[in-house]
């Protein structure tokens, strides 16, 4: 579902780039699709009405500026007005109270509460230095406990002893006099889940809540479940004081509509994303990283702005010439290379065009913007016909190529890996006639 509202995004703007001005109703089109697109993403109703609202409101109300296209610009209203719903005001825990300061995790089974539990506790005592306790809660999934030691070992966190048979409030009892008594800053408490929202359930949060008093109550919700989301969202939010929302598996494809209705419907900040299942793939969360995901355009007006800088035109029209022709050979790639590292290494170059996207995946997996400086050492040590038919290069060729170097077969590989991909991708943008608007953008 990612996937599918940036492309639907991406058709919209595709339309309005490249056009001198917008009429009104060239926004309020636009902004049609924007919604759909959002519904199709699993935001919720009331939510995209009132993104779409906001949206159109500061893309009628502006003046068209000079230096990008009217499109661009819209795209920018479109990406500053989901960081504004996202919430611009990223936050980590508040936990400065006397301690132990508690921070209570709820959610549904399988939501990924343990884990991030566990990869919170973590964090906090390893990048904040603080001496961190975890209990679970959860006396109704067999071995919830035990998953939770297990994991404390991993981490290197305390964990309560487990006596058998006591209920979540005793536990929860058991748990804070531990951390008075023990001198422990934080105690994390791991809450049991249920399949389904029920009453049981709320009325144990409740419970453990007064017993525990916490400073943090964080709601984890699986970023994958799209619209169910938004109804546990809701659940746990009138029923227990939420304080922030933890979205897990924001590596899968379902990024954008979760993120943005989990915002509007609790109205408490994303404080985590869980991005894997590793005990360290747990992030702050960016809106603004999050808008751009969600846009799958990256922060494109400034991208433009910077490329229209350091582009040459005639590099761009020699290149869009090349492409035409669906050649793009090692010399085209050395030039693209250059360039990324002129507009700031690879992190500027998010999602900037189709190819470079890919690219920019490749190249990341390759260790970062220190593979840019060894893959300028490949294609140097790399013979004129080597460059402009990189089919040449056999095993004993990359041999030679990354002793040249200075590098290895593997890398060489990689970079090889990468022109294929980049050149596919061209390909395929030339088939769907997209050079026009990639032109444009970057003009
Ligand atoms: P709980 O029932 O809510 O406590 O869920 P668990 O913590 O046991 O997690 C369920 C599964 O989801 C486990 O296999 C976790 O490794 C996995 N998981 C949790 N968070 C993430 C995440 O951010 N990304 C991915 N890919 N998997 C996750």
């Amino acid at each position: 579902m990612f996937e599918s509202l940036s492309d639907r995004l991406g058709g919209v703007f595709d339309r309005l780039r490249g056009r001198g001005a917008l009429t009104e109703a060239d926004v309020r089109a636009a902004m049609r699709e924007v919604r759909v697109a959002l519904l199709e993403a699993d935001v919720a109703l009331p939510v995209a009405r009132e993104f779409v609202d906001k949206a159109t409101e500061a893309a009628i109300g502006q003046n068209v500026l000079r230096s990008v296209t009217p499109g661009q610009q819209v795209v920018k209203i479109v990406h500053d007005a989901l960081v504004a719903m996202l919430g611009a005001d990223a936050s980590e825990l508040l936990l400065d109270v006397t301690p132990p300061a508690v921070v209570m995790m709820v959610g549904l089974q399988g939501s990924g509460k343990t884990t991030t539990t566990a990869k919170i506790a973590k964090r906090l005592a390893t990048k904040e230095r603080k001496k961190v306790l975890m209990a679970s809660l959860d006396v109704n999934r067999p071995n919830a406990q035990e998953q939770l030691a297990t994991l404390g070992t991993q981490v290197d966190v305390s964990t309560l002893p487990i006596v058998a048979g006591q209920q979540p409030v005793d536990i929860a009892r058991r748990a804070m006099q531990a951390a008075k008594l023990q001198g422990y800053d934080v105690l994390m408490l791991d809450t049991a889940g249920r399949l389904h929202v029920d009453q049981a359930l709320m009325d144990e949060m409740r419970a453990v809540a007064d017993v525990a008093s916490p400073q943090e109550i964080l709601l984890v919700v699986d970023a994958l479940t799209g619209q169910d989301a938004v109804n546990v969202a809701e659940n746990f939010s009138t029923e227990v004081p939420l304080t922030g929302v933890v979205l897990t598996r924001m590596d899968g494809d379902a990024r954008g509509g979760a993120a943005l209705s989990m915002r509007a419907v609790t109205g408490k900040p994303i404080k985590f994303a869980g991005t894997g299942e590793k005990m360290d793939a747990l992030e702050a969360f960016h809106p603004e990283r999050v808008a751009g995901r969600i846009l799958g355009m990256g922060d494109v007006v400034s991208l433009v702005e910077r490329a229209a800088e350091s582009i040459q035109q005639e590099d761009a029209e020699r290149m869009a010439a090349k492409m035409a022709k669906g050649q793009f050979d090692m010399n085209d790639l050395r030039g693209q290379l250059a360039q990324m590292q002129r507009m700031g290494g690879l992190g500027a170059l998010a999602g900037m065009m189709p190819g470079m996207k890919k690219a920019q995946g490749a190249l990341q997996q390759a260790g970062g913007d220190k593979m840019l400086v060894h893959m300028d050492a490949m294609i140097g040590s790399m013979t004129v016909k080597e460059r402009n038919k990189p089919e040449l290069i056999n095993a004993k060729r990359k041999i030679r190529i990354a002793k040249g170097s200075g590098t290895t077969v593997q890398e060489v590989n990689k970079l090889l890996k990468m022109h294929q991909e980049m050149s596919t991708a061209m390909k395929k943008l030339k088939k769907m006639g997209g050079l026009k608007g990639m032109m444009a953008m970057l003009g």
